[in-house]
């Protein structure tokens, strides 16, 4: 999956069509409440200015049914104009002659930033007219919106058949990263799971399972398994339906040989809740009126030796109700040896990635997925389409 990058073309003097990932946390005011992924592409348009190219930027931002003056992107072009210390050019829609002028306007090293691209339908419907109709403005095309690669989308996957199509900075580094964890890993290869429920991750598990040296499960999730072996719960999270399933995984592990690693110990409250008042319990003493909140101390020992161990460790799913900080130990002992371990560590899904940061060892990983869902479509060996559509090295 070896991907020509911005720096594989000429882009100087170009109309570069670039889709970001501009789709941002806004408070009840419209302002921004962080700008991670707009300063995660800052480094490609930073590149394409400095070369010399006319940046069209195309993103989209919530999910709008049709116009809507809330998720416009004119606090997104002045956050970006801040950050990358340039004007940024905006307009009040994404094809039609207003935009068509505003792109011809354009001279070397000017940014432009296009509306919303999901003010229509069409973005979604990957319609082939609305693809021609955004990919008529520009020269050369640059995926560089990882979190949506999992999306056949006009402006993702359509609008690179019709324009000479590579990656940015960001792509280039997410393919690199988890291409490289899944393609030719480092061993020892350790992988860490949880979250809520099992059957979010069961292809994940299932295509982890004959590419890991260990699988380490913590989390709700874990507690499916543990009921599969027979032990009692509480109220514990129960993916009911998933039982049956979860014995096949750890079969197929065991075939495999992969050594299946679950919670020897866990933290148990009678409600999940701050300050609920809790006690940590071996997993064959779980009381029949608590539910599991995290993995226990013994766990996060025996899980940090594995970790210590290996050379290559991906994380998905936070091992705790980690939004409450009591419960969050679990999890934060894991990052804690990950980021010691000297490995090279992977951090994918959302929630996983959040409680990495909220934790305080974002720069203690060597690679954060900024794409949740895309992360894990391509944890489950699924081909991204977005990122499929871009020119083969
Ligand atoms: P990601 O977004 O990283 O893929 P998930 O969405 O699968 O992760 O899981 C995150 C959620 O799992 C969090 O909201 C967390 O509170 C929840 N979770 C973790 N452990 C437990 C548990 N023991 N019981 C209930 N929920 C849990
Ligand atoms: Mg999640």
């Amino acid at each position: 999956m070896d991907k020509k990058t911005i720096r594989d073309i000429d882009v100087a003097g170009k109309r570069v069509l670039v889709r970001v990932d501009f789709n941002v946390p806004l408070d009840s005011e419209g302002r921004i409440t962080d700008d991670t992924r707009i300063r995660a592409v800052v480094p490609t348009i930073q590149y394409l200015v400095e070369q010399g190219a006319r940046a069209i930027l195309v993103s989209h931002l919530g999910r709008p049914k049709g116009v809507t003056d809330s998720l416009r992107l004119d606090p997104v072009a002045a956050r970006l104009s801040k950050l990358i210390g340039r004007p940024v050019a905006k307009v009040n829609d994404c094809i039609g002659d207003e935009v068509a002028e505003a792109a011809a306007r354009l001279q070397n090293g000017d940014i432009l930033l296009l509306e919303n691209v999901r003010f229509y339908k069409e973005e979604e419907k990957n319609d082939l007219e609305f693809a021609k109709k955004l990919a008529s403005i520009a020269d050369v095309y640059v995926n560089d919106a990882f979190g949506t690669a999992h999306r056949a989308h006009a402006s993702t996957e359509g609008v690179a058949h019709l324009l000479p199509a590579v990656s940015g900075f960001l792509m280039e580094k997410e393919i690199e990263y988890l291409g490289k964890a899944l393609s030719s890993p480092e061993r020892p290869f350790v992988s860490v799971l949880g979250g809520a429920k099992v059957a979010d991750k069961i292809g994940v598990i299932e295509n982890l399972i004959p590419q890991v040296n260990s699988l380490l499960i913590g989390g709700g999730m874990a507690f499916t398994f543990l009921k599969a072996q027979g032990k009692e719960i509480g109220k514990s999270l129960l993916d009911a339906d998933s039982l049956n399933l979860a014995k096949d995984l750890m079969a197929k592990a065991a075939r495999a040989g992969v050594a299946f690693e679950l919670p020897v110990d866990v933290v148990v409250v009678a409600e999940v809740e701050p300050g609920a008042a809790s006690q940590t319990v071996p997993v064959d003493a779980i009381p029949a009126d608590q539910y599991g909140v995290d993995i226990g101390p013994e766990t996060v020992k025996r899980f940090s030796e594995t970790i210590a161990g290996a050379k290559t460790v991906v994380w998905n799913g936070p091992m705790g109700v980690f939004e409450i900080v009591d419960f969050a130990r679990g999890t934060e002992g894991v990052a804690h040896a990950m980021s010691a371990s000297g490995a090279i560590t992977i951090v994918g899904g959302g929630d996983s990635a959040a409680a990495v940061e909220q934790l305080g060892y974002g720069d203690k990983i060597t690679h954060i997925s900024t794409g949740g869902g895309a992360s894990l479509e391509f944890l489950e060996g699924k081909a991204l389409p977005g990122v499929v559509a871009l020119l083969d090295r």
